[in-house]
């Protein structure tokens, strides 16, 4: 399907490998062959022409090293540019939880995998740090996502608010507040109404919710298969109402993962877990050094 990165660049150096150095020439040649890579990785062209111009820098006149071809060499400067890009500063498993009852905000697009993660996450905060975890759904669009909430909560011992009819997505929010301050909880996961695209009406709602709980964490959940749609919305979503992070599903699928790169690159914004299943233990720490070489092949 796809041809590796490491392949196309040891053909691209096969007739190089006796110089001492790789020449500017040299270098422009392969990283030809790196752009095409990371657009057939979907990463967006923007973020591929900036991240190829980083590494053209790095590449230039570094010294070949006896042990490696320079095609390796190229894949390793690659690689390691690539792991820098998508690290942060931060913990990407390690929330800002510390306040009980902290609120964390869900949001994206339907169909993305917000309700699954939400109760994958809330599995993982309950297990992992012990937290008393209270979910609540927001999508009074469809009474369908509340309850599949609420299956998936007693599916994983996790309780969920109980649901009111007619109750605005805020007043939701507010009465999940109430519920986890009372009921003694560490943490409260709401999880909002997704849209089949971005739209004034969902944000403001977003807004609005966001507004009256001051969510500790505001995660985006989007489907790491859609490539370029995946950074427009998370970049939509961030300049609304300022996300605090990723959480990118599917990645058990045959994506190369270049969404992750993109989205770190145009919001800043660290991938903290990875939808790899539909099963509730579905869901990892985001790794860059995995990333990476998914993206090189
Ligand atoms: P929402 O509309 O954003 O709340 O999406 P859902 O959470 O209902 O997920 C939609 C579908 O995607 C469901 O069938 C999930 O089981 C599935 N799904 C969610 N996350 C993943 C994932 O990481 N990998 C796979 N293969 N499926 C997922």
């Amino acid at each position: 399907m796809f041809e590796s990165l490491s392949d196309r660049l040891s053909g691209v150096f096969e007739r190089l490998t006796k110089q001492g150095a790789l020449s500017a020439d040299d270098v422009k040649t392969a990283l030809r062959e790196v752009r095409v890579a990371l657009l057939e990785a979907d990463v967006s062209l923007p973020v591929a022409r900036d991240f190829v111009k980083r590494v053209q820098d790095k590449a230039t006149g570094q010294a070949v090293t006896k042990s490696v071809t320079p095609g390796q060499q190229v894949v390793k400067i690659v690689h390691d540019e690539l792991v820098a890009v998508l690290t942060g500063d931060e913990d990407p498993g390690k929330l800002k939880i510390d306040n009980p009852p902290a609120p964390i905000l869900m949001v994206g697009l339907q169909g993305g995998g917000k309700t699954t993660s939400t109760a994958k996450l809330a599995k993982r905060l309950k297990e992992r740090d012990g937290k008393r975890v209270l979910m609540a759904s927001l999508d009074v669009y469809r009474p369908a996502a509340m309850q599949q909430l609420e299956v998936l909560g007693a599916q994983i011992g996790v309780d969920t608010l109980p649901i009111v009819a007619g109750q605005k997505p805020v007043d939701i929010a507010k009465r999940a507040k109430q519920q986890a301050t009372l009921g003694g909880y560490d943490v409260y996961m709401l999880d909002t109404a997704g849209r089949l695209h971005i739209d004034e009406v969902l944000m403001s709602e977003v807004e609005q919710v966001s507004a009256a709980v001051n969510p500790r964490e505001t995660l985006l959940v989007v489907d790491g298969l859609t490539g370029q749609v995946a950074v427009e919305v998370a970049q939509e979503f961030d300049d609304k109402i300022g996300i605090s992070g990723v959480v990118l599903t599917r990645m058990d699928g045959d994506g190369r993962g270049g969404a992750a790169l993109s989205m770190r690159a145009v919001t800043g914004k660290p991938i903290r877990f990875v939808g790899v299943g539909e099963k509730m233990d579905a869901l990892e720490t985001f790794e860059p050094e995995r990333i990476a070489g998914r993206i090189l092949g």
